[in-house]
């Protein structure tokens, strides 16, 4: 079935269909690299990402370019507070970014451009609108004469007719000539980085970074421009104006908005206490699989609650999935298959498509995988699972893991990796046991938010253990047997006794 998503440009859900061939052209507007980004911009992260991994699952290919802003008023700011230069102060941050989108798996676009290696080519588009009237010179400054451009408001579906056009609302700010225009080029001020242009030096205003690195890398009209909702006006409204000003082309086809995220029902703001980077949640121990499956979980033109109860909840819902898939893989089941579960199962994967085609409903995505999750388990139960039955089941799993992307338990390894946790030899375990009576990834220090350090057993100390554990209750030794298990539970690894023999995970 072909997706059918929102778009905000038509106000329905319109068919997608890409405007050449099999390719999926998508721009996606990035963060702006002057701190760590908090949650609900992973939100809107999490969305782009399950978008792009359905479109490739229904076969398309993808060419995803996204920006870093990486100059504007906060970069600079900081960057001057901070004594280092803009390019300095914002590498730091676009390091940190990738780094939690490996976190959360979020897949590489294609193309990732920072807005300060484009300035001659925003310059050139500037130029372009200056010659073709859209736009005019102030005090150095470039502005976008918004009345030159009749199709202004589309997007946002806005009546204009209130602001006229000389009503100077905020002439203190700029010198401009209908207060509905905006900046495309902004004067240098002193101490502040800036390019030389024909119209003066100084530096890009943030619209126009936007159409140039889209239409620079997809041409002048492609397929998805995405982004969350607070961008609709005035930014994508504004490269909407610039760039079909510019070309006479349709810019884009499909705008597609993720709805906000809230915490506790309030909005997320540091004066409230309940603002949270990615970082701020793996310090307390959460997952970043269960971060990601919390923000994909709720359809993306809905407000997303953010709960640490439905952290926690997503945290179990994933150990379901992973447990249910542990017996598919590992116990025996009699000879023979049942048919009517294997349709079972290809009727879940039915539905899992189907839900995801219908604008991306990971509501009912999930629900359709937890269904399948319930009906395997009670036939393995009431021994009606046959050998032959598991292929079914694991291919609906593996399906619905390739949006989804939780199933492979890869949170340890990414987090030791970029230095979130580090590991302890088996022979200082115990001692690590010891210090840290609550277990898990217990926080041994911080500093920044970026320092995040826990300390953990290696997957081969954690074996050793089990090992020794298995010996002890095959020679009858239960109090070393239950010593070793609490040792290890203190270290926040908890061990399982499956018929498939002991299994271990980590808290
Ligand atoms: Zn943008």
């Amino acid at each position: 079935m072909p997706l059918r998503i929102y778009n905000t440009l038509t106000r329905r859900v319109d068919e997608f269909k890409p405007l050449v061939d099999d390719e999926v052209r998508i721009y996606t507007c990035g963060p702006t690299v002057y701190d760590y980004a908090h949650i609900g911009n992973y939100r809107t992260f999490v969305f782009q990402d399950i978008l792009r991994r359905q479109l490739k699952y229904l076969g398309y290919k993808i060419r995803q370019v996204m920006n870093l802003t990486d100059v504007d008023d906060n970069t600079i700011r900081n960057s001057i507070a901070a004594g280092v230069s803009l390019r300095e102060y914002t590498e730091k941050y676009i390091r940190e970014f990738e780094v939690d989108c490996e976190l959360l798996s979020l897949e590489k676009p294609e193309i990732s451009v920072r807005a300060t290696d484009h300035i001659a080519d925003m310059v050139k588009l500037i130029q372009v609108l200056l010659d073709k009237g859209y736009a005019y010179t102030t005090d150095g400054s470039v502005y976008f004469r918004v009345a030159a451009f009749k199709d202004y408001g589309k997007l946002a579906n806005l009546d204009l007719s209130g602001i006229l056009p000389g009503a100077r609302v905020d002439t203190d700010k700029y010198d401009k000539t209908d207060a509905r225009d905006f900046v495309l080029w902004k004067a240098a001020k002193p101490g502040e980085p800036f390019w030389e242009a024909p119209f003066g030096p100084g530096r890009p205003g943030w619209h126009i970074e936007c159409s140039v690195m889209s239409m620079k890398y997809l041409g002048p009209s492609f397929d998805i421009h995405s982004g969350g909702v607070d961008l609709v006006f005035p930014h994508h409204e504004n490269e909407i104006a610039q760039s079909e000003a510019a070309t006479g082309k349709p810019f884009v086809r499909y705008w597609l908005h993720a709805d906000h995220l809230i915490v506790n029902g309030e909005k997320m703001s540091k004066s409230l206490g309940n603002y949270y980077t990615l970082r701020d949640l793996i310090a307390k121990g959460y997952r970043p699989s269960a971060i990601r499956y919390l923000l994909a979980s709720v359809p993306f033109r809905k407000p997303l609650n953010f709960t640490f109860e439905g952290l926690h909840q997503a945290q179990q819902s994933i150990e379901r999935l992973r447990n249910f898939r542990y017996r598919l893989t590992k116990e025996s089941f009699p000879a023979g298959e049942n048919p009517e579960l294997q349709a079972r199962a290809l009727r879940g994967r039915q539905a899992f498509e189907a839900a995801l085609d219908d604008n991306l409903n990971t509501a009912e995505a999930l629900a359709a995988a937890f269904e399948l999750v319930r009906e395997g388990n009670t036939a393995m139960d009431h021994g009606e699972f046959r050998d032959a039955d598991r292929g079914a089941f694991l291919d609906m799993l593996e399906h619905w893991d390739r949006v989804f992307a939780v199933l492979e338990d890869t949170d340890h390894a990414k987090l030791l990796e970029h230095g979130f946790v580090k590991t302890v030899t088996a022979a200082a375990s115990d001692s690590v046991a010891d210090a840290r009576p609550d277990g898990g990834l217990a926080q041994v220090g911080t500093g920044a938010s970026s320092t995040v350090a826990v300390e953990s057993l290696t997957g081969e100390a954690i074996e050793q253990r089990v090992g020794e554990r298995d010996a002890a209750r095959r020679r009858g030794d239960y109090s070393r047997s239950d010593q070793i298990r609490d040792d290890l539970l203190k270290a926040g690894v908890i061990l399982e006794d499956t018929k498939a023999g002991t299994r271990w995970k980590r808290k």
